[in-house]
């Protein structure tokens, strides 16, 4: 069973490794992907280059076995759309690997509002992460998508390719990428809310 997770990382920061490593060992995965946004279509432009994205999670990620940081969506010169993504990864791997879609509470929450919501429900099994402050609240055409797909049981996710929807508690971690780069504006540390071995990279590159 192979993790994919998508982000700004927009600085990678802790509250994202720490809550995809609890995924990773809690289902067992053998590996995880991030998989770092190309280009946006839903929110702002990144702050930080997507070559500096990039060098700061292979910089974060690089002594975590079973952790590899995927560049297919910067690579490309299309829209980065999840569903492409998955597609793409399906190419590659092939239709019969239980893939998991890791993706926070507040991403969940919109999830009906993405580019063919079934259809990733096809493509791969949904894992929501708790995230702090975040009452889970699901907007109607969400329950439609949701109905009947919900499970507590890791086995039920390695049975079958894809289609289910587990939540999955982790550290709560109340780090956000926004907070990191209101800090950086201010001119104050992030130091111990990144990797140690992304503070040089921010330093030098803001
Ligand atoms: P920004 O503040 O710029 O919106 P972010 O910190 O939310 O960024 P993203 O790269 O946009 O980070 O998030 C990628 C995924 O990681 C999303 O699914 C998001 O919900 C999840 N995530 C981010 N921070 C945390 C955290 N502290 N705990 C759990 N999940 C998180």
């Amino acid at each position: 069973m192979i993790g994919i997770f998508g982000g700004t990382f927009d600085p990678v920061h802790l509250g994202h490794l720490r809550t995809a490593l609890d995924v990773f060992e809690a289902l067992g995965l053998e590996e995880l992907r991030l998989v770092p946004l190309g280009k946006a279509v839903h929110r702002a432009p990144p702050r930080f280059s997507a070559e500096l994205r990039l060098e700061m999670l292979e910089a974060a990620v690089a002594n975590q076995p079973g952790f590899v940081v995927d560049r297919r969506e910067i690579d490309s010169d299309e829209p980065s759309y999840t569903v492409h993504t998955l597609e793409s990864l399906r190419r590659e791997l092939g239709d019969e690997v239980p893939l998991c879609l890791l993706l926070g509470r507040d991403a969940f929450a919109a999830f009906h509002t993405w580019r063919e919501p079934e259809r990733i429900l096809r493509l791969a099994h949904l894992v929501v992460m708790e995230r702090p402050g975040e009452a889970l609240y699901l907007e109607t055409p969400l329950e439609a998508l949701v109905e009947g797909r919900i499970t507590a049981m890791r086995e039920e996710l390695v049975r079958a390719p894809a289609g289910r929807i587990l939540f999955q508690p982790v550290t709560q971690l109340d780090i956000s990428a926004t907070d990191i780069r209101a800090r950086l504006d201010a001119g104050r540390s992030v130091r111990w809310l990144v990797p140690e071995a992304v503070l040089p990279l921010l330093e030098t590159r803001r």
